[in-house]
């Protein structure tokens, strides 16, 4: 029988704590342990029993500031040299899997750094929403102490660097190739998953348009991590460092928050206009770094054969309005809506509504407001007869102000009105038009 050749095991090693590093984030780590090799003490920090040990790196993985290590004691160190020295794939091998974890996607978290805002555009025209994620992600890297870097991919969109600086941005990654002049997702997939890849950022930001939505998906799961879609809220948690993404959930009825503890990048979608527009400053100069796109036209299966542009949108754009005079059901008719429509004429205004008065087909779609409509950002929101369910709240609650008409005074929509008028809607409004024709008062431009 043939002798199989000695093998010496590789030592797995001991965790251990560093000091002063850890921040009693909630026994993430103990929670990790598959050997209850881990105490708190009464300071909410972990204190590992070194005999229950087995150096499985869960803990390490898990911490997300990176204060517990793996240590060797001398004579292990000596054996691993040995072993190193003997070299041999089969041991690199097994340490990129210990590296990699059990199912190969866990990462040390404590290796990403930076917010990553996707600049999403279209024949070298962006997309605002990119702007607002870059004043957001402003904000959120500010929080962290970290850079604010824009990424764009596409086909002679070089120039779009100078607008991202302008909006933020401190880098800009660019991606330039003929084979990314349109969007296809395996093109736009195999770039934004390489540049994450290479520069490892710890949040990464993108539109919830038709794009983005396909984009974020696809890279979420190539990159095995955690993503929310259409989220109202972004915050850094500063004692953890990681991003609290808050969305509706269960219908709307509830507003959770959710954390992507353990992958790394943590993935956002945000619809346009949730988040206002930063300050554009066209003296903001950045790094631009260029990457090269490695495919080739070969290896990607989808094929542009021809872009079809969808006919006229309708004229309506409610998400850019500045006023908005919008109806429910307290409205009772359409025909009451022809009164609203006078009366935002006569102030400049945009007729929207909730969904009920879409229900009822007195709006058509493109006006509605909300969770399953559209996200607004006027400096007036004018709700009449609207009651303030929360799917309502969250395409508007952003608004610079609020003037809300019900005629019940504990209608949820007074909890976000900056002014509230408790009454007769179908008074209130006719009375408003009439005095604002006697007055001979011009609309706002
Ligand atoms: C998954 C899901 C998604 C949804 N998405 C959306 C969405 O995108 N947008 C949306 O709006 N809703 C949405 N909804 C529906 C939402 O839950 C509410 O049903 C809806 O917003 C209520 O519309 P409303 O305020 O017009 O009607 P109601 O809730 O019926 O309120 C009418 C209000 O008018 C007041 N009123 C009545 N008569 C008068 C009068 N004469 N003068 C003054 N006030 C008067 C009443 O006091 C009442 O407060 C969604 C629901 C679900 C489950």
């Amino acid at each position: 029988m043939e002798q199989r050749p000695e093998t010496k095991k590789k030592p797995r090693g001991k965790a251990r704590v560093i000091e002063g590093k850890c921040i009693a984030c909630g026994a993430r780590c103990q929670m990790s342990c598959p050997v209850d090799a881990i105490e708190m003490n009464e300071k909410e920090e972990p204190i590992i029993l070194e005999d229950k040990c087995i150096g499985c790196k869960k803990c390490v993985k898990q911490c997300p500031v990176g204060a517990i290590e793996i240590f060797f004691t001398p004579e292990e160190e000596a054996l691993l040299k040995e072993i190193g020295a003997e070299g041999g794939a089969a041991e690199e091998a097994e340490a990129e899997e210990d590296e990699a974890g059990e199912d190969g996607a866990e990462s040390n978290i404590a290796l990403w750094s930076g917010v990553w805002v996707y600049v999403e555009q279209f024949e070298g025209k962006v997309h605002v929403v990119s702007w607002e994620l870059l004043g957001k992600g402003r904000i959120l890297a500010d929080d962290l102490g970290v850079e604010l870097a824009a990424f764009v991919l596409g086909d002679n969109i070089k120039h779009l660097a100078d607008e991202a600086f302008a909006h933020g941005a401190d880098k800009v990654y660019v991606m330039e190739s003929a084979l990314l002049k349109h969007y296809r997702t395996n093109s736009y997939l195999h770039g934004t998953v390489g540049l994450v890849n290479k520069y490892k950022p710890e949040i990464v930001l993108m539109g919830a348009t038709g794009l983005g939505r396909d984009l974020a998906g696809a890279v979420a799961t190539d990159l095995k991590t955690g993503l929310t879609a259409d989220c109202t809220q972004l915050n850094i948690d500063k004692k953890m460092r990681i991003l609290e993404q808050t969305r509706p959930a269960f219908g709307g009825n509830i507003m959770a928050t959710i954390l992507t503890e353990t992958r790394r990048p943590q993935m956002a979608s945000v619809r346009p206009h949730v988040m206002p527009m930063p300050e554009f400053n066209a003296d903001k100069k950045g790094e631009l770094i260029e990457e090269p796109f490695t495919l080739s036209e070969e290896q990607i299966p989808s094929k542009v054969v021809e872009i079809i542009k969808a006919a006229q949108e309708t004229s309506v754009n409610i998400s850019g309005a500045s006023i908005l005079v919008s109806g429910g059901r307290g409205m009772q008719t359409k025909e009451n809506f022809a009164r609203l429509q006078e009366f935002a004429d006569q102030i400049g205004g945009v007729v929207a509504g909730s969904r009920c008065a879409f229900d009822e087909g007195w709006i058509e779609h493109p006006r509605q407001v909300g969770q399953t409509g559209k996200t607004v950002h006027p400096k007036l929101y004018i709700a009449c007869g609207i009651s303030g369910a929360i799917q309502h709240l969250v395409g508007m609650q952003d608004a610079d102000h609020i003037i809300a008409i019900n005629s019940d005074k504990t209608a949820p929509i007074f909890e976000v009105a900056h002014l509230g008028i408790v009454g007769d809607v179908m008074e209130i409004i006719p009375a408003l038009s009439d005095k604002l024709k006697q007055t001979n008062a011009k609309p706002v431009e």
